[in-house]
């Protein structure tokens, strides 16, 4: 299908911008460049559902690989209305490069549903999930391609996932899916593990930079399942977090706001506007604002070079996936703004999620110390080797990290050599 993107904020063509640029800067074997430029299968299904007034609706889905070299494919599933083949796909071989960044034993992979959830019953939701989960069956299975959470995903749409998943085969495939509830064989610890991983960089960039934490002023752009509980990380690791924004809009307190008293009021109305313990701002206007940190962790797409220009932050530490588009990172590189790039910051919630299928598959749960001690180790090791290769090869933290992840599947393809 046609993308709905222009070329210059295509995320394809991002992740093809940073992959040319790794390959480049690490001489890497241009067969295997070659080989990496495409996604190894993408699948487009078609999902019609019952909807609770009676007619059919057909709704179109994607699972990609992106690589599977390194181990099964893995990475979310997200429910949303700008979904498309492209961005699935630049999405999966994030993943690919994530998972290669934070060293785990996983492939690159993505879903997704071009639907609006919000628009959707409890019982249309459920539908959706399962006959997605039967159309891309085939790819499926904890030795293949394990889905988790993304963008309006959660435990509930996991649980249905590996229970029809389960029902179809006949055997109980826990392993097959992660981010499932606790009472399924969930993981402790897996609910706010991006947003700690994220706190991890945050501390190690803090420190790169050699700015305390403490009393420093941070600007959280989303507050869903990453920007939410990083709200209440920031502000007791001592930060004054003064503006927020979701898509209802964005409130601003340079005073710093208080964690518990927006969500509650997001829990009550759905979104961020309104709250009274702030003031409203445009979202525009609130990248400008005076502060030391920007957590972008929404969608992709959010940096483009003129809010790259504008910002006054010292640090962004990305939580998203892809909010940064290449044209912004010159601008930002010219300002000397530290960013932690997105494979490296966000990749707690994938190492969680490798947590939980190792635990899946042993069938024995680890305590929540153990969960939370592995994931801050796993996360301080990822960070420091990219740290290494930023210094080795004299670049930014984005491109070291390209660079590194790009050297280890390319390690690993080199490897296992060319099948037949
Ligand atoms: N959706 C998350 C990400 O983009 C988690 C993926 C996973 O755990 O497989 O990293």
């Amino acid at each position: 299908m046609p993308p709905s993107h222009s070329s210059a904020t295509d995320p394809w063509e991002a992740v093809l911008e940073r992959l040319d640029d790794a390959a480049k800067l690490t001489a890497v074997d241009p067969d295997i460049h070659r080989m990496l430029r495409r996604p190894q299968r993408v699948l487009e299904v078609s999902i019609p559902i019952r909807m609770d007034d009676g007619r059919v609706a057909v709704f179109t889905g994607w699972r990609v690989h992106h690589d599977t070299t390194r181990g099964p494919a893995k990475g979310g599933i997200r429910f949303h209305p700008d979904v498309d083949a492209h961005e699935v796909t630049a999405l999966a071989a994030n993943m690919t490069f994530k998972t290669a960044v934070a060293n785990l034993p996983f492939g690159g992979a993505k879903g997704g549903v071009r639907c609006d959830p919000r628009l959707l019953s409890l019982g249309e939701l459920e539908r959706l999930t399962r006959r997605y989960t039967i159309e891309i069956s085939p790819l499926l299975g904890p030795d293949k391609d394990v889905p988790a959470p993304d963008v309006n995903t959660d435990g509930r749409v996991m649980a249905w996932l590996m229970d029809t998943l389960s029902m179809i085969r006949g055997e109980l495939l826990t392993a097959s899916v992660t981010g499932k509830p606790l009472a399924v064989g969930g993981t402790l610890g897996h609910a706010g593990a991006t947003s700690s991983g994220v706190l991890v960089c945050v501390r190690a960039a803090f420190n790169a930079v050699g700015r305390p934490l403490v009393g420093s002023r941070a600007i959280i752009q989303g507050f869903g399942k990453v920007g939410g509980p990083l709200a209440f990380l920031l502000s007791s690791a001592g930060m004054r977090v003064i503006a927020v924004s979701d898509v209802t809009g964005a409130v601003h307190n340079p005073g710093g706001i208080d964690a518990f008293a927006l969500s509650d009021h997001v829990a009550a109305t759905g979104g961020v506007a309104g709250f009274d313990m702030a003031d409203p701002i445009d979202e525009r206007d609130m990248w400008a604002l005076e502060c030391e940190l920007i957590v972008p962790a929404a969608l992709d797409g959010a940096i483009d070079a003129d809010v790259a220009s504008r910002i006054k932050a010292g640090v962004i530490v990305e939580a998203a996936n892809g909010p940064t588009l290449p044209e912004a990172d010159p601008v930002l590189d010219e300002r000397g703004v530290f960013v932690v790039p997105d494979i490296l910051a966000n990749a707690g919630g994938v190492t969680a999620s490798y947590f939980e299928w190792a635990q899946s598959r042993q069938g024995y749960a680890w305590d929540e110390e153990t969960v939370a001690t592995r994931l801050r180790s796993t996360m301080e090791t990822a960070f420091e080797a990219v740290w290494a290769k930023a210094t080795n090869l004299n670049v930014s933290l984005r491109r070291a990290a390209f660079a590194l992840a790009v050297n280890r599947v390319a390690d690993a393809i080199a490897a296992r050599g060319l099948f037949p």
